[in-house]
């Protein structure tokens, strides 16, 4: 696992004004990775790293020739348009970047001159997909989230037998993925309310959110060789803020026996920032399963899972309907939680995938599952929040809500913080529901 290391220091500032005093998502001690460009214009996309309120742009930079060795070529491959030749170097190129990049951004650094000619304000910036998605599989690794669930689809068997053995998923569809800003109709399909003998079509009435992780695949590993548990996150590159919204009338009526289809693949929005593992360092907390659980089998257990496989990253769910936005009206909070309560962690994650010689490759996807917390006010979606829909919540302008109306706008932010070590963010993930498309 990783190890604290000079760019982790909380007393390092940048020459960057913006990013330091803590209250930023994008201190020097966070330097995450994007591919963007200026809005509305005809620019390529490229790589950039958040650096406060600015990007620096890489592919700016690799044409000033600053930096030398692995950090200049995998500088060479971060400035493309796309990060897929970068994540697939592996964590020492990953590393040696990010070194390079702390000590020039540090305040101090005799490359200011030159750098700041290679910043761009996030403000004047536009967002594409970091890589190219190969693949994208959606686990389940809530078991507070998985219980509530559960318990609305199947009162009488709530959490099924196999939860507490197996990191659930499924495997989802990833041409439908899009970059924060999303905005989608809202889906149609087949329903069947629970009194009704037979299915009718039409627009969804049960759209949610999921607030979810997204971790992206960086060095991948061949067809047929496992990944061990204590290599797995020496293949994953980074995370961001990920919302799998879901069709909840459409998903009860399609998902059994072969799990979720057009519930879930119509559109998958995440955040455009990659913070990689290495700035998580510091967030590593102790993970376990309760005494009386049944403990993870061989290939899913190892000393450095337990004693730092989880990582405390704390969430917080917004919604603004159309009205708050025309009102310009903030979003209100729907729940907050924390990446840390998740029952399996993201090497068991890489482990269980390859355990049977699937081949991950570089720019996958993995969702984490919904975020839920133990207690019902830190649910991550709707389904949750409103019991089933059958408990409307109240919004501050007086509007309710059970599921998303046409209009809503939901952002989820993420942030890790604690005494001793600097605050890093993931900035947020938002997108909006559209009024279905007529037929
Ligand atoms: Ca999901």
């Amino acid at each position: 696992m990783t190890t604290l290391n000079e760019t982790h220091d909380s007393n390092l500032t940048s020459w960057v004004e913006s990013a330091n005093g803590g209250d930023t998502d994008f201190p020097v001690q966070n330097l995450p990775f994007a591919s963007f460009r200026r809005r509305n214009s005809n620019e390529a996309f490229r790589g950039g790293v958040a650096i406060g309120d600015q990007i620096l742009d890489l592919a700016a930079l690799n044409k000033s020739a600053l930096f030398d060795g692995l950090a200049g070529e995998a500088l060479a491959a971060a400035a493309e348009p796309r990060l897929n030749r970068f994540m697939a170097m592996g964590k020492t190129s990953w590393s040696a970047l990010r070194l390079a990049l702390s000590r020039t951004l540090r305040a101090g650094s005799s490359a200011q001159e030159q750098l700041k000619h290679c910043l761009v304000a996030q403000a004047d910036a536009e967002y594409d997909l970091p890589c190219s998605i190969g693949d994208y599989s959606d686990f389940y690794t809530s078991v507070y989230h998985a219980t509530t669930v559960g318990s609305l689809f199947r009162p009488d068997n709530p959490l099924l037998p196999n939860y507490k053995w197996v990191p659930i998923a499924y495997h989802g569809r990833a041409s439908s993925i899009r970059i924060s800003g999303q905005q989608f109709p809202r889906p149609s399909g087949q329903t069947r309310a629970p009194d009704a003998s037979e299915p009718t079509f039409g627009p969804c009435k049960r759209l949610d959110y999921e607030l979810e992780l997204g971790i992206f695949i960086g060095t991948g590993n061949a067809l047929g060789q496992p990944v061990p548990i204590d290599d797995a996150e020496n293949h994953v590159f980074g995370i961001c803020l990920f919302n799998d919204w879901s069709a909840r009338d459409i998903q009860a009526w399609e998902y059994q026996p072969l799990g979720p289809f057009l519930s879930k693949n119509f559109a998958s929005t995440i955040s455009p920032w990659l913070v990689t593992l290495e700035a998580l360092a510091p967030y590593r907390t102790a993970y376990s399963h309760p005494a009386a659980d049944p403990q993870p089998l061989p290939y899913l257990s190892s000393d450095a899972n337990s004693h730092e496989g989880a990582i405390d990253i704390q969430f917080e769910c917004l919604l603004q309907t159309e009205k708050m936005h025309a009102a310009g009206e903030a979003p209100a909070r729907l729940s907050t939680s924390s990446f840390r309560h998740s029952y399996w962690t993201v090497a068991q994650m890489v482990a269980h995938h390859t355990v049977n010689g699937c081949n991950l490759q570089p720019g996958d996807l993995f969702g984490s599952g919904t975020q839920s917390g133990p207690k019902p006010e830190e649910a991550g979606s709707l389904l949750e929040l409103t019991n089933g829909g059958k408990q409307p919540i109240s919004l501050p302008n007086g509007e309710t809500r059970t599921f998303l109306e046409d209009g809503d706008t939901m952002a989820i932010r993420g942030f890790c913080e604690k005494p001793g070590a600097a605050r890093i963010g993931f900035g947020e993930v938002v997108g909006t529901v559209l009024p279905a498309v007529t037929q």
